[in-house]
């Protein structure tokens, strides 16, 4: 099976071999056709798997054919994996000439505030800086009213106690009409019980 079979665009399939990416990973033949059909998504799958692609690609298809405002906002535990996941944003996105914002601590505030007024198509974050931004911009919940696709990499960490304050002082301030995407390595109790939550709309499919 090939990228454009999964449904993507011929010049995503170019970006791909441009990166030496020949073929989908499971992870990605899983996901990919269920994101672009518009379905929340709960997908199991390590470091590694490509499960960063599973969502960067289906979004970046998404987006253009729709950019405005900011469209997908991906959540991650920490600073070295927004990074990571901001790379590939970046590769994947090349030819659609990607705007992104990386709101992480230990870095200014002034500066991401700025970066997040000019509504990037797709901000990556960790909970606690993007709250932060969240108590102290009145303008913040406007510019993610538009807000297509929330992604939650390694959600088991994420929805653990320690950022529970954090992610539900975002979850409730971001629109409920929305794609939600779930990615964690293990399954756990916290993921399980997101199944019948209103915020996967009761009818996430597992992959
Ligand atoms: P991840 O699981 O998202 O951390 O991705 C791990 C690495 O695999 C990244 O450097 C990707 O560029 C690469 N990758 C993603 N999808 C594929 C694929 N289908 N085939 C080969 N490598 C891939």
């Amino acid at each position: 099976i090939t990228f454009r079979k999964l449904g993507l665009g011929e010049w995503l399939d170019q970006t791909l071999k441009e990166l030496g990416i020949a073929k989908p990973s499971p992870v990605q033949r899983a996901c990919v056709p269920h994101v672009l059909r518009g379905e929340d998504v709960i997908g199991c799958a390590q470091t590694g798997s490509g499960k960063t692609a599973a969502f960067a690609l289906p979004i970046l298809q998404k987006l253009a054919e729709d950019p405005f405002g900011v469209f997908a906002l991906v959540l991650t535990p920490t600073r070295e994996l927004a990074f990571q996941i901001a790379d590939q944003f970046r590769a994947l996105g090349s030819k659609l000439g990607l705007r992104d914002a990386v709101v992480i601590g230990g870095m200014e505030m002034t500066s991401q505030a700025v970066a997040l007024s000019k509504r990037p198509h797709v901000v990556i974050a960790t909970p606690g800086r993007l709250y932060d931004h969240f108590q102290s911009s009145q303008e913040m919940a406007g510019w993610f009213s538009r807000l297509r696709f929330l992604v939650l990499d390694e959600a088991d960490r994420l929805l653990d106690v320690g950022f529970e304050k954090e992610m539900g002082g975002i979850l409730k301030r971001l629109p409920q009409k929305r794609q939600t995407l779930l990615f964690s390595a293990t399954m756990t109790q916290n993921l399980r019980q997101l199944q019948d939550t209103p915020m996967t709309g009761g009818k996430a499919p597992f992959h």
